[in-house]
């Protein structure tokens, strides 16, 4: 996969997550976005959460136009 198509998935994600912010939360430890539902980051095992609309919103933009921040696929959809 190119870079390009790369941040490309990465935007639709984003639009997705930005569709619907509150099944959503973003990790503290690590500002990644994972599932309401899980207890634990499956990426930093934080569990400080912010679950606020407006925080996974403002990631869920980030993550669309930055490589960087990382959703964790497999509890997404
Ligand atoms: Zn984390």
């Amino acid at each position: 996969m190119t870079e390009e198509n790369h941040l490309a998935d990465r935007a639709r994600k984003a639009e997705k997550i930005i569709a619907r912010p509150t099944d959503f939360k973003v990790c503290e430890g690590c500002d990644s976005i994972v599932a309401a539902r899980v207890a634990t980051c499956p990426n930093c095992h934080g569990y400080r959460f912010d679950e606020s609309p407006q925080a996974v919103t403002a990631q869920a933009r980030l993550l669309g136009s930055r490589a960087q921040t990382s959703v964790v696929e497999e509890d997404l959809f």
